[in-house]
């Protein structure tokens, strides 16, 4: 700028406009100098008019450029949000279900396994256990916004400050959608390792649950208590819906139900092959000839209700699960009395009565009017209907039925 100009621009980037420069320069002929003068001003408050206008429109620009860049950032501030969310929840589920199938992965029951369903499993899970936390580091976008909205209330700034925002804000941008990506990729990350898990964990439960039904099929003597119990535990390892019941716990459990139902194989296996007990299988056998296909498992105690010396007792439990099915307890006593009369039948037919009752073609009778649900009634009645008028039937400890009674309890084959 020369150094008789009269005027004083405002202050500008450190590049003058070049348009300025020459026409200033025109001004130099010494001749007509008043009319040169005129218009020399002319021409310079003229150019210092553009000046003004050009540096308005470039304050204009400066805010414009910074406006979108601010409005691509809080898209993308945005999308960042919304990708943390979709990953925290993804995260949430997979440390619960890495913390479920680590726990199944630990016990020594799962390590006794080597079949490949149980290899897969295994390393699904140390997949997702070996998953790193993707939260990023604050990329100090949330702050630029709020620095952003601060200046829109704070008045004039010089258009290259405003310049120089709106490219820091394009960088800060950057950040945050390389931020953001990274966020979809690691959801995605953890979503392929929880399929992985869940598909592995559901496949090795079913492998546990087949071996469970093969070991039922391959222990028939075992008793049906420890067959339904194994049944239930099946059930869940088979279920896709409970699967986030399936921990270690869960596999002891099942591991013991199998060991406790081959247990019961041995000792029922055991007993069958004992002479000594050969008195007992036969009061077996006859309360089973009774119980129209109803499965009967049965305890021997020395002392049952109270009863033990010289007494003959015993007790039915009866389920209406699993076909049905009952357990039958019985003291020494009908043992030792098995044969010196008919007293030990008539209790063995009592107790298989009770098991009957809830027989699907009995039930009706046993909740009819001439019973109304009456337990002992019904059980003496059905052993007496079977022929034993006798003190063993029920008929000491409870009564006689009506001849009525009898009549229905007849009526259940
Ligand atoms: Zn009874």
């Amino acid at each position: 700028m020369p150094p008789e100009s009269p005027f004083s621009p405002p202050a500008l980037p450190a590049e003058p406009l070049p348009w300025v420069e020459s026409t200033l320069l025109a001004a130099q002929p010494r001749r007509h100098r008043r009319r040169r003068a005129i218009v020399v001003t002319g021409v310079v408050l003229a150019s210092l008019g553009l000046v003004a206008g050009a540096f308005w429109g470039i304050s204009v620009l400066a805010v414009q450029q910074k406006d979108l860049a601010v409005a691509v950032l809080r898209t993308a501030v945005d999308e960042q949000a919304a990708a943390q969310k979709t990953y925290d929840a993804r995260a949430r589920y997979g440390a619960s279900l890495a913390e479920r199938a680590g726990s199944v992965v630990a016990r020594a029951e799962f390590n006794a396994d080597t079949t490949p369903d149980a290899a897969h499993f295994r390393l699904a899970y140390e997949t997702i256990a070996a998953l790193d936390d993707e939260t990023p580091e604050d990329n100090g976008a949330g702050a630029a916004i709020a620095r952003a909205d601060d200046d829109d209330s704070a008045g004039y700034r010089p258009p290259w400050e405003v310049f120089t925002e709106a490219a820091a804000d394009r960088d800060l941008t950057h950040d945050v959608v390389h931020d953001r990506d990274a966020l979809i990729a690691a959801a995605k990350e953890a979503t392929d390792a929880q399929d992985w898990v869940d598909d592995t964990e559901a496949a090795y439960f079913s492998a546990v649950a087949a071996r469970g039904t093969s070991d039922i099929a391959a222990n028939t003597l075992a008793t049906k208590q420890s067959q339904v119990a194994l049944t239930r535990l099946i059930e869940q390892a088979d279920d896709p819906a409970m699967s986030t019941s399936r921990d270690g716990a869960f596999l002891s459990s099942f591991v013991a139900a199998e060991n406790a139902l081959v247990a019961s194989q041995a000792a029922e296996a055991a007993e069958l092959a004992d002479p000594a007990l050969a008195v007992r299988r036969e009061i077996e056998d006859y309360a089973r000839s009774l119980s129209n296909e109803m499965t009967l498992d049965f305890v021997w105690a020395p002392e049952v209700n109270g009863k033990g010396e010289g007494w003959l007792s015993g007790t039915a439990e009866t389920y209406q699960s699993d076909g049905g099915w009952a357990v039958i307890t019985l003291n020494y006593g009908v043992e030792e009395d098995w044969g010196l009369d008919e007293n030990p039948r008539a209790l063995v037919a009592h107790e298989v009565g009770h098991a009957q009752a809830h027989r699907p073609a009995c039930s009706a009778l046993f909740t009819g009017p001439v019973f109304g649900s009456d337990d002992e009634m019904w059980a003496t009645a059905w052993s007496i209907s079977l022929g034993f008028d006798l003190p063993g039937s029920g008929i000491e400890a409870y009564g006689r039925p009506s001849d009525e009674q009898i009549a229905v309890a007849g009526q259940c084959r």
